[in-house]
C-alpha cells in the first residue's frame, strides 16, 4: 500500500486547455478517496496523471516515497479499473483474471492462489470457467475489478466503473467496493459525477469544479459546511434553498429579500461585518420546515405550493416565494396539497452565508 501526494500539480492540455489548475492533497495509505464533479471538470484527467497515461504540466506526484512524474505506467504499482471494461472474449472468466499476471511472468501456481481469492471476494467462483459473452454486465464488472485485486497493487485507480449497470446493480456493487476496500485496507482513488455514490464511498471527498479543488473533506463536513456555492449546490437532493437579499438588523436579523423580509433568528457575531451587505443565505429541503407539520417552529417565510411530489418515505413541495423556487422534504403524513400557501420557518443553526461575490462561504 502507499499513499499518494501530490505538490501543485497541474495540467495543461497542448492546445493550451487548463485542464487542472494547481492541485495539493493527499491520500492517505490505505483511504478511499472520491474525486467528484460535473462533467468536464477534470477529474478523469487527474485520475490519468496518477495512472501515469496522462503527462503532468507542473508540480510534484509521489506515491509512496517515490516521484512518479516521468515514472511509466507499468512501474507505478497502480490498478485501474475503466468504465468501459475490455475483457478478452476468447478467454474464460479465470484466464481473463490471471492473464495481467502471466504476462508479468508470475509463477503459475501464484496466479492460482491469486486469482481464487479474488474470485470467492467477488462471487465469482460458479463463472470462472465462462466466457465474458456469457455473463450479465454486473458479472462482467467484477471480473475487471477482479483483474485490479489479482495485482494486488499499491494504488486501485477507479474511473466510473458503475456508470454502466443499471441501477440496482450499480447499487450492489458499490456496497461489493465499499467491502472490498475495508477487507484489503488498500488505497483507492475513485472518480464519479454521481454525488450520491461519492458521499456514500468516500473517507474523504475532492470536489472538483472547472479544473480547480473547490473542497476537501469528509463527506458530512462537505455536507454541513461547504465551503462555497458550487459545493452547496453540487452536493444534496434536491439542492439547496438560496435566498439573495441584504442583512439587515432589526429585532434579530433579517434579510431583506425581492420577496419580503426573512426574520433569520440569529445574532451570529460572525455576521457583524456583513450588516447592511448583500448575502446569500441557504437552507437545506430538508431543514425548511413546515411549521403545520413541526410543533415549536416559528413561522419566517410563507410560499405557494404548486407541486407534490411523494417519493415514499418524504414528500418533496415544490414551492413559489415572489420570484424565487423553493423545495421542501416533508413527512409522508404531511396533509399539504398543491395550490396553497404555506408557512415555512427553520432552525437558525441549520443557515449557510456566502458572499454573492465570492461565493465563498462567511458563516
Ligand atoms: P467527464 O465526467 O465528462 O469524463 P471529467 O471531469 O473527467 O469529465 P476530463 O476528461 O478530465 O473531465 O476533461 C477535463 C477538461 O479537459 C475537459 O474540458 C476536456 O474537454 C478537456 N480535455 C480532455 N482531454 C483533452 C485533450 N487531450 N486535449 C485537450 N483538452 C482535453
Amino acid at each position: 500500500m502507499a499513499a499518494v501526494r501530490l505538490d501543485k500539480v497541474r495540467k495543461v492540455y497542448p492546445n493550451g486547455h487548463v485542464a487542472l489548475e494547481e492541485a495539493s492533497f493527499e491520500i492517505a495509505d490505505g483511504e478511499l478517496l472520491v474525486l467528484v464533479g460535473p462533467s468536464g471538470c477534470g477529474k478523469t484527467t487527474l485520475l490519468r496523471m496518477i495512472a501515469g497515461l496522462e503527462s503532468i504540466t507542473g508540480g510534484t506526484m509521489r506515491i509512496g516515497d517515490r516521484v512518479v512524474n516521468d515514472v511509466a505506467p507499468k512501474d507505478r504499482d497502480i490498478a485501474m479499473v475503466f468504465q468501459n471494461y475490455a475483457l478478452y472474449p476468447h478467454m474464460t472468466v479465470r484466464e481473463n483474471l490471471g492473464f495481467g499476471l502471466r504476462l508479468r511472468g508470475v509463477a503459475r501456481e501464484e496466479i492460482d492462489r491469486r486469482v481464487a481469492v479474488a474470485s470467492d471476494m467477488l462471487g465469482l467462483n460458479e463463472r470462472l470457467e465462462h466466457r465474458p459473452a456469457a455473463l450479465s454486465g454486473g458479472q462482467r464488472q467484477r471480473v475487471a475489478l477482479g483483474r485490479a485485486l489479482v495485482r494486488d497493487p499499491a494504488v486501485f485507480l477507479l474511473d466510473e466503473p458503475l456508470s454502466n449497470l443499471d441501477a440496482k446493480l450499480r447499487l450492489s456493487t458499490r456496497v461489493e467496493i465499499a467491502r472490498i476496500h475495508r477487507r484489503l485496507g488498500a488505497t483507492m482513488v475513485y472518480v464519479t459525477h454521481d454525488q450520491i455514490e461519492a458521499m456514500t464511498l468516500g473517507q474523504r471527498i475532492v470536489v472538483l469544479n472547472g479544473g480547480v479543488v473547490q473542497q476537501l473533506d469528509t463527506p458530512m463536513n462537505l455536507y454541513n459546511r461547504p465551503a462555497n456555492l458550487f459545493v452547496a449546490g453540487f452536493l444534496g437532493s434536491p439542492a439547496m434553498n438560496l435566498f439573495q437579499g441584504t442583512l439587515r438588523r432589526a429585532d434579530g436579523l433579517q434579510l431583506e429579500t425581492r420577496n419580503g423580509t426573512i426574520a433569520l433568528g440569529t445574532q451570529a457575531h460572525a455576521l457583524e461585518t456583513w450588516l447592511d451587505k448583500a448575502v446569500i443565505v441557504g437552507v437545506r429541503p430538508e431543514d425548511l420546515l413546515t411549521v403545520a407539520d413541526h410543533t415549536g417552529v416559528e413561522e419566517r417565510l410563507r410560499a405557494h405550493v404548486e407541486v407534490v411530489e411523494p417519493v415514499g418515505n418524504e414528500v418533496f413541495l415544490n414551492m413559489r416565494h415572489g420570484d424565487a423556487e423553493l423545495v421542501a422534504r416533508v413527512p409522508p403524513h404531511s396533509a399539504i396539497q398543491p395550490g396553497t400557501d404555506v408557512a415555512l420557518g427553520f432552525q437558525a443553526e441549520r443557515l449557510h452565508f456566502f458572499d454573492p461575490e465570492t461565493t465563498l462561504r462567511i458563516a
